[in-house]
């Protein structure tokens, strides 16, 4: 048994499933999850010394590689100060002010200590501030684990919600319309109908957990021209494409200006870093200032802070976007000519540092086109590349994570191996 193994058997006695959340378990691709002891730069290192090249990146935080030098002095030196105060500090006014600087869309930011706080709080209190209760969201897209986001398409044309997880009640999932994505047409219908009840729409403007899927240019402006015309709040969780995609996150890429942003992974650099942010008359409605409710005990942790102010500081240096979006792209088009030549039928994409893979023939524009992607291919596919010392998502349903400490041998090396793990598929 290798090492791996005996921390899984022992982790599944003593954590429901053997891990803390749950596609670390490789139920979607099977087998033992990987169980890392150490991670620098471009590689993870796994409990039997097995060396990895690393695609997940903790999920997207480690835009910089893992252990950037900066980063871990930054928390260092902040941790002697104290691991947390509970009471204002200086730190948190620097980084506030630096991404409203980066985000004209945000006059005004609160942090917190998770994605899930930063959207759940965000959406409290776009529903506090419309005095509505409804909200939409689309198939396929992740928000977190609130309640009123663990929910999927009810039947019917204008869908109300059907929980996704035993514990949510119905009445809560029944606040929350399930639309498709890209599909311009549901909106249309939905605003007709009750779009005076819509607080507001939650959106990843470029949705990273169901693959990567794109959305279009029409989809992105008629959610903001209803939300405009119906009252409604314009949510982007960036918690995935904020500072991923670009140093003005995908709303500057799409040109589209939400109303309220959340924000996670990237800004924490690794450390437990959330935030909420947007226009100042809307912010304005949190407590203590009105009457929306919200809190932390660790929000604006000093060492949290630190790391993300360094990581902030690292990719806001000239060519940092332009140089992680050439290596993602290289590394989607090499596969992509990789399974080309080995007559596999599957292609790639990418936005700046995240891509998909999608064993299909184009990529996929909906929940339901990601549905018909060859899983069983993928599975075989990720194993084959794991045995191979490339950690990928263990899921096809995950986008993928490419980071500045990926070296063109790294990605040569990946497009190498994937090469010979095609032509046996
Ligand atoms: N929103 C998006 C787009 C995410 O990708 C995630 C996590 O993957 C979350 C929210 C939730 O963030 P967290 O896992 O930090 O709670």
């Amino acid at each position: 048994m290798t090492r791996n193994e005996q921390l899984f058997e022992q982790s599944q006695k003593v954590i429901p499933g053997g891990v803390n959340s749950p596609v670390r378990a490789f139920r979607s691709v099977g087998g033992t999850p990987v169980f890392f002891s150490r991670a620098k730069g471009s590689r993870v290192w796994d409990a039997d010394g097995r060396e990895y090249i690393d695609y997940v990146g903790s999920w997207g935080p480690a835009i910089l590689g893992h252990a950037h030098p900066g980063t871990v002095k930054a928390v260092q030196d902040a941790a002697a100060n104290g691991l947390s105060f509970g009471a204002p500090s200086e730190a948190e006014l620097t980084i506030a002010t630096r991404i409203t600087q980066l985000l004209p869309s945000i006059e005004k930011v609160r942090l917190v200590s998770s994605g899930t706080e930063a959207t759940m709080s965000a959406i409290r209190l776009a529903r506090g501030f419309t005095g509505r209760s409804k909200f939409i969201k689309f198939e396929g897209c992740y928000h977190g684990h609130a309640d009123f986001l663990l929910v999927k398409a009810g039947s019917g044309a204008l869908t109300f919600g059907n929980p996704t997880s035993a514990g949510v009640p119905p009445e809560v999932a029944a606040q929350t319309l399930v639309l498709d994505y890209n599909d311009v047409a549901g909106l249309e219908r939905t605003f007709a109908e009750i779009g005076n009840e819509i607080a507001c729409i939650i959106v990843e403007p470029f949705a990273g957990n169901m693959n990567l899927v794109k959305p279009t240019a029409e989809f992105m402006a008629a959610m903001r021209r209803l939300c405009d015309a119906h009252g409604a709040l314009l949510i982007f969780d960036e918690v995935m494409t904020g500072f991923r995609v670009d140093l003005g996150c995908a709303q500057k890429l799409l040109g589209i200006k939400p109303d309220l942003t959340t924000l996670g992974k990237v800004i924490g650099g690794g450390m437990p870093v959330g935030a909420f942010g947007g226009r100042a008359d809307v912010m304005d409605a949190l407590a203590p200032v009105g009457p929306v409710y919200q809190a932390g005990t660790l929000s604006g942790n000093p060492v949290a802070v630190a790391a993300g102010l360094a990581t902030l500081a690292a990719v806001s240096e000239p060519g940092f976007y332009e140089g992680l979006a050439a290596r993602t792209a290289k590394l989607v088009n090499g596969l992509s000519a990789a399974a080309k030549d080995a007559g596999v039928t599957f292609c790639a994409d990418s936005v700046g540092g995240m891509f998909g893979l999608y064993f299909a023939a184009k990529p996929p524009a909906s929940f339901a086109e990601v549905m018909q992607c060859d899983r069983e291919k993928f599975n075989r596919f990720f194993h084959a590349m794991l045995d191979r010392g490339f950690y990928l998502a263990p899921s096809a349903f995950e986008a993928g994570f490419v980071s500045a400490a990926h070296t063109d041998a790294d990605i040569d090396a990946t497009i190498g191996a994937a090469r010979e793990v095609f032509k046996t598929l």
